[in-house]
């Protein structure tokens, strides 16, 4: 059953926002509706100085778009991207990350995270020496897979680590590192992020539960990556992975213009139609001068764990070609394998599990490339 976006509009009608004796609708308030499949969401542009007094305004609003046939999740989030609520938020907002109104996974009662000081306008978190992109061209490819075991492999080199799962639209690192619970914020200000194998992780998983739908617009996106990126207490890193969602959108943009990228690995399976799709993430690291360190095969080949039969099941070599072609390195190939499934799936990512495996090898000779790669040395000569 399809949702009526003016049905949902005329639900709100009925949310009242007392302070102002009207409805959220006629008051400008409802910004961003967008409607996929079942699943609403929206935002709420509020005064920032109300903030945590609205929490039941935002809930009424989210219980109204429920009720409203055909509808089985609604994200509603408040923002204080302007100070008049209705005014449309323009570009990325450059002061202090806006007031999102979504705590690490956000429970009735919680007060919304307070902005903090704007980050130092030079590119860089605090703290942190490396930024390191994973991207892929289309979704389902392997790229949190990778993302995970590369960020473990790091971490087995004996490097300070952090995971950041960017991927809004499948955030899966909670599940695949083992984390459960969520981070807390102690003064409101501050993210305290998870850990676990030695690498420190944050989620948009920890921000919306696992199973919820999440239909963000560009300008709640960018709030969340920046609250992230600077709210979260990374602490000393070497390098910060940053599990992108998959294509190039507004997380891939916000990213570049809020941080000084170190380089960014592309994952794609050997097949031409996943290639195409990671010519155009290379495209884009390309327009956004963006270093590309290299290009990962994953799912490269099958072999059989019973008769150990070879098979090319979605071809072989193709991402390498495409490396050499574009005058990229090919940073190596991760077979198609039960284990690394089962593994990653199930929160012991074979690289923390087997570390000695031949699996768990091609990911650790893909990290000490990523070490080694001129982007990394460039980095770290500029800071010296
Ligand atoms: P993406 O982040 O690109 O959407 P995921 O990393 O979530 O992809 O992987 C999608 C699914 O494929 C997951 O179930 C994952 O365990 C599985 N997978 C990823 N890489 C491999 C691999 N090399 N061998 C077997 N299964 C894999």
């Amino acid at each position: 059953m399809s949702v009526d976006r003016e049905q949902v509009m005329a639900a709100l009608r009925n949310v009242v926002d007392p302070a102002k004796g009207a409805d959220i609708v006629s008051a400008g308030m409802v910004q961003g509706l967008a409607v996929t499949g079942s699943a609403v969401g929206f935002s709420i542009e509020v005064d920032p100085a109300r903030g945590a007094a609205l929490e039941p305004l935002r809930k009424a609003a989210e219980a109204a778009a429920r009720g409203v046939p055909g509808v089985e999740s609604a994200t509603v989030v408040l923002t204080a991207h302007s100070a008049t609520p209705g005014s449309a938020p323009k570009a990325a907002p450059a002061g202090p990350p806006p007031d999102l109104g979504v705590s690490p996974r956000a429970k009735a009662g919680d007060k919304p995270l307070a902005p903090v000081a704007p980050p130092p306008n030079d590119g860089r978190i605090e703290g942190v020496k490396h930024i390191i992109a994973v991207a892929s061209g289309k979704g389902g490819v392997g790229k949190s897979t990778v993302s995970c075991n590369l960020a473990l492999s790091l971490a087995a080199e004996g490097a300070r680590v952090g995971l950041l799962d960017a991927d809004v639209y499948g955030p899966s690192q909670p599940r695949m590192l083992g984390v459960t619970g969520r981070p807390s914020t102690p003064d409101g200000k501050t993210i305290l992020p998870l850990r676990n194998y030695g690498v420190t992780v944050m989620s948009m998983g920890f921000m919306v539960g696992e199973e919820e739908s999440v239909v963000w617009r560009g300008p709640m996106l960018m709030s969340a990556l920046t609250q992230m990126l600077h709210q979260v207490a990374w602490g000393t890193l070497d390098y910060l992975i940053v599990d992108l969602p998959p294509g190039t959108g507004d997380v891939q943009l916000t990213l570049s213009q809020k941080v000084n990228v170190t380089g960014a690995i592309v994952v794609s399976t050997p097949q031409d139609i996943a290639l195409l799709d990671a010519k155009k993430a290379l495209d884009m690291f390309r327009k956004m001068n963006t270093p590309v360190i290299g290009m990962i095969e994953n799912m490269s080949t099958f072999i059989c764990p019973n008769c150990s039969h070879e098979t090319q099941i979605f071809g072989h070599g193709g991402a390498r070609r495409e490396a050499e072609r574009l005058g990229l390195p090919f940073l190596g190939e991760i077979p198609l394998d039960i284990a690394i499934r089962e593994l990653s799936d199930s929160g012991a990512p074979i690289v923390a599990s087997r570390p000695d495996s031949p699996q768990a090898r091609r990911f650790r000779d893909i990290a000490k490339l990523v070490m080694a790669s001129p982007e990394v040395g460039r980095a770290v000569a500029g800071r010296a």
